[in-house]
């Protein structure tokens, strides 16, 4: 059972058909990219799956089940940024409390023992020196790691990032994917990040989506970032395609393993 499953679907905006058939499968355990040009329903399509956005048609089932209350408990999700008030007086170690029933009255428990049940379900991720610190005065970074390890204590069986490194400085985004990309070795569990950032993604994420209206191309990064037609998924209106696995008469495999191809729309 796939962790994602989206079939045809598709959302208007206004005048906008901004997705037009999506379907993709994302299986368990994954760490996979979505990636396309601004405006290609990148956002549309997280908010399908969080279900915040109804659909004009298809579906969406996440862990198997349709979106909904049950299981978006189980999923975590990471928004872009968390726009803050800069007299906004809770610590981070209050903020990530509030996240957990056994933490959520730190109040009446030792500071201690708050940080060892934040420490052990959001590890790796260097909070011990950002737990007392006020949220409002975190770097861009930070508050990013702080926004993971939240949904972290969730406890989550699916992560979704968005445009996760929005709000980092050039040198910080590679920190980053390292830090999402051990997050996901050490919990074995299935991330989606959404990005347009092709390089960073690409380095890191074991499958790549390029959405545009549709899903244009999707395959090992290294294949698709050698398509020459992902330059044109980026400014051009395409039709799916699929791709089956067809091996030329011969016998020989498509160069590059798995045959990536954009068409125009006619
Ligand atoms: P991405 O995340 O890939 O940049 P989005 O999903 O945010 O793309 O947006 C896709 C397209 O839908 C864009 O052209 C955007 O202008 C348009 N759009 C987004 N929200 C609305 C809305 N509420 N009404 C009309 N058009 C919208």
């Amino acid at each position: 059972m796939p962790a994602i499953d989206v079939r045809g679907v598709r959302v208007r905006l206004g005048d906008v058909e901004v997705l037009r058939g999506v379907s993709l499968r994302v299986p368990r355990g994954q760490m996979v990219a979505l990636i396309g040009p601004n405006g290609s329903g990148k956002t549309t399509l997280l908010r399908c799956l969080l279900g915040l956005q109804r659909l004009d048609a298809g579906e969406v089932r996440l862990l198997g089940e349709p979106v909904g209350p049950r299981v978006l408990r189980r999923i975590g999700y990471v928004p872009q940024r968390l726009p803050l008030e800069p007299s906004f007086a809770l610590s981070v170690r209050e903020f990530l409390a509030l996240r957990r029933p056994d933490t959520r009255r730190w109040f009446f428990q030792r500071t201690r023992a708050t940080d060892d049940v934040l420490l052990r379900h959001a590890p790796g991720l260097g909070l011990e020196t950002l737990l007392g610190r006020p949220l409002s005065g975190l770097s861009g970074g930070q508050l990013q790691r702080v926004l993971i390890a939240y949904s972290l204590l969730g406890e989550p069986e699916l992560l979704l990032l968005d445009e996760p490194t929005a709000g980092v400085d050039t040198p910080g985004e590679q920190d980053f994917y390292e830090l999402i990309a051990d997050v996901h070795a050490r919990l074995g569990i299935t991330v989606v990040l959404v990005s347009h950032d092709l390089g960073m993604v690409f380095r890191r994420a074991s499958w790549v989506y390029a959405l545009n209206g549709v899903i244009c191309c999707e395959g090992r990064p290294e294949e698709v970032m050698n398509a020459d037609s992902l330059k044109a998924a980026y400014g051009i209106h395409v039709t799916p395609y699929h791709h089956h696995h067809h091996h030329p008469a011969n016998g020989t495999a498509p160069e590059g393993g798995v045959p990536i191809a954009f068409h125009p729309r006619r």
